[in-house]
């Protein structure tokens, strides 16, 4: 039987990586696909037999064409994406300006437009597909500090339902898994007394590991989750159970 074959924006780290290495543990064929080519290439150095590693910016339509078509002749076509690349800063929104909001919102939610754009046609002619979408808890209950961010992720939530509708008769699922705060660089990147009222915030009193996201990830892109589409499923150790 031929591997599966997945595509995975944001392989070279973080949540990324880790969702790369479990679909890889699973016998699936893994494109990582990111815009760091040194991150991506030391995610791939793990497993070079079962991952390869692709450079893109998924906020460029162009750079997302190439990936598609690269991938595709390099390993087959890709019945699973999944779109965990993103990028935050915290910040006032009063005093955001123009080109940090337009980044933002191209890399959160234009980055999976494009990107599902690209690769559904390919899995509409293979008769089925999954795809899951990375979000954040801040997407579905809001977060101060990250008010541009919260509204592209919000919009990642609203595509994957909408999605979900239009590909359901081609047996293609879409949901979308919301972490809350994760031990990732991006995370970590943050002001230290904000990291610990979160982490003190969490009913776990512990933020997530990667593999604790990309568990979920892996099980909405598995076989087993083929009834199951248009789904938001939070990971936040129950930070946002009542949101
Ligand atoms: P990370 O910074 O460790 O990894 C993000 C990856 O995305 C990086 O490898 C980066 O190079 C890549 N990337 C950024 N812009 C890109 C672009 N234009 N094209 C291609 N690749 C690009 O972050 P992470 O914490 O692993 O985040 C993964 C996802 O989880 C993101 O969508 C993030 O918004 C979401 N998330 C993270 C947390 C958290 O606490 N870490 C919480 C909620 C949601």
């Amino acid at each position: 039987m031929t591997a599966k074959v997945a595509v995975v924006t944001g392989g070279a780290s973080g949540i990324g990586r880790a969702i790369v290495h479990s679909l890889a543990a699973s016998g699936v064929l893994v494109a990582v696909a990111d815009l760091d080519a040194d991150g991506a290439a030391e995610t791939t150095a793990t497993s070079p037999d079962r991952m390869r590693g692709y450079t893109v910016d998924i906020s460029e339509p162009e750079s997302v064409r190439r990936l598609r078509a690269d991938v595709t002749a390099d390993l087959g076509t890709p019945t699973i994406l999944v779109n965990a690349a993103g990028w935050d800063r915290m910040g006032s929104f009063v005093d955001a300006d123009e080109e940090f909001a337009r980044k933002i919102t191209a890399v959160n939610y234009l980055g999976p437009v494009f990107m599902c754009q690209e690769f559904l046609p390919g899995m509409i002619t293979a008769g089925g597909g999954r795809i899951v979408n990375v979000a954040s808890d801040a997407g579905r209950v809001g977060s101060s500090g990250e008010t541009i961010y919260a509204g592209a992720k919000g919009g990642v939530i609203a595509l994957t339902k909408s999605v979900a509708r239009e590909v359901a008769r081609s047996e293609i699922t879409v949901n979308c898994v919301c972490p809350g705060p994760t031990d990732t660089p991006l995370f970590q990147s943050f002001d230290p007394k904000l990291k610990a009222a979160l982490t003190k915030a969490i009913p776990f009193r512990r933020i997530a590991q990667p593999e604790e996201v990309a568990a979920a990830v892996a099980f909405f892109a598995s076989d087993a989750a083929s009834y199951i589409t248009g789904q938001v499923l939070s990971v936040s150790g129950g930070l946002t159970m009542a949101g």
